[in-house]
């Protein structure tokens, strides 16, 4: 009888934990949720007024009247700089938030593996000649002509990858190649992206994936970026199924291998079909 009263008294303590429990849990996703959606806001409206300051900056930078000095030009021409750059981070805390919340959606369609190559190549052929470096896009063999997936996002992540590669290779050279990986029972498309720059340290490989952070040096600093764009990356590969690999050795290059197939499991490799 006696044991019996004690057990019971148990359950009832444990029960009140676990309520306990559930409320904390419940007032942190509650908090979590107010974030997310406060910083969607805010960053919303900062867009606003930013756009004008852009426009009108770009408008005097190009001083059409001829009223103003040297100096005046490269003033505008600085606060349009700078504009661009608080418009990429708002823009990136936007995708987080959008991301954390939930609230990032998916546009699923054919996408065509040329059409990401041309994509790409005009992107940045322009930045391969302004800093002398090599530029390759290398289609192999045995390609799917297109996967069922977000073609913004592929991009995205993509142009993520490029411009770091870019950003952080002094010598040699970027390319990008595009292979097919049948290791797993769903084959994927592998979009790897390598240079021959700076290399990443082996304690900083899983930390750059993170929000914010940087490889702390000169040249992260001097090149500037928000510390951002990996972790969105990441976020993005996550939904599309997809994941991002990478292989790096400080001093030598790094490679970013973004893998991601058909969106719906169900889905054939060989003959996607639209929803
Ligand atoms: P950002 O480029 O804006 O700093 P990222 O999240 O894209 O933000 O990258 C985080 C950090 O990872 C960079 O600041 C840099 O230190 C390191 N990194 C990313 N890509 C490369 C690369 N290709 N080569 C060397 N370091 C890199």
């Amino acid at each position: 009888e006696k044991q019996n009263q004690k057990f019971e008294m148990k359950n009832v303590e444990l029960e009140k934990v676990r309520v306990e429990l559930e409320e904390q849990a419940r007032q942190l996703n509650l908090s979590s949720k107010y974030k997310s959606e406060f910083l969607a806001n805010i960053s919303h409206e900062l867009r606003t007024p930013l756009n004008s300051l852009l426009i009108l900056s770009n408008l005097l930078s190009e001083n059409k009247e001829e009223t103003l000095s040297p100096k005046q030009v490269k003033f505008a021409k600085t606060i349009h700089a700078s504009g661009k750059e608080l418009l990429s981070l708002i823009n990136d805390i936007l995708d987080l938030s959008k991301i954390e919340s939930g609230k990032m959606n998916l546009n699923l369609s054919k996408v065509f593996i040329k059409d990401i190559a041309e994509y790409i190549e005009s992107n940045f052929r322009i930045m391969a000649s302004d800093k002398n470096l090599g530029f390759k896009i290398e289609l192999q063999d045995g390609l799917p002509e297109f996967i069922y997936s977000d073609e913004v996002k592929i991009n995205q992540v993509l142009k993520n990858l490029l411009s770091n590669a870019f950003k952080f290779t002094n010598s040699g050279e970027v390319r990008l190649s595009v292979g097919v990986d049948y290791s797993s029972t769903q084959p994927s498309v592998v979009f790897s992206v390598s240079d021959t720059g700076i290399g990443i340290a082996e304690e900083n490989q899983a930390l750059i994936f993170e929000a914010f952070q940087q490889v702390d040096g000169t040249t992260s600093r001097r090149f500037g970026g928000t510390g951002l764009g990996l972790s969105i990356s990441k976020e993005i590969a996550n939904l599309l199924n997809g994941k991002i690999f990478l292989y790096s050795l400080e001093g030598k290059g790094s490679t970013f291998s973004f893998q991601v197939g058909n969106y719906k499991d169900e889905e054939s490799f060989d003959s996607p079909r639209e929803v």
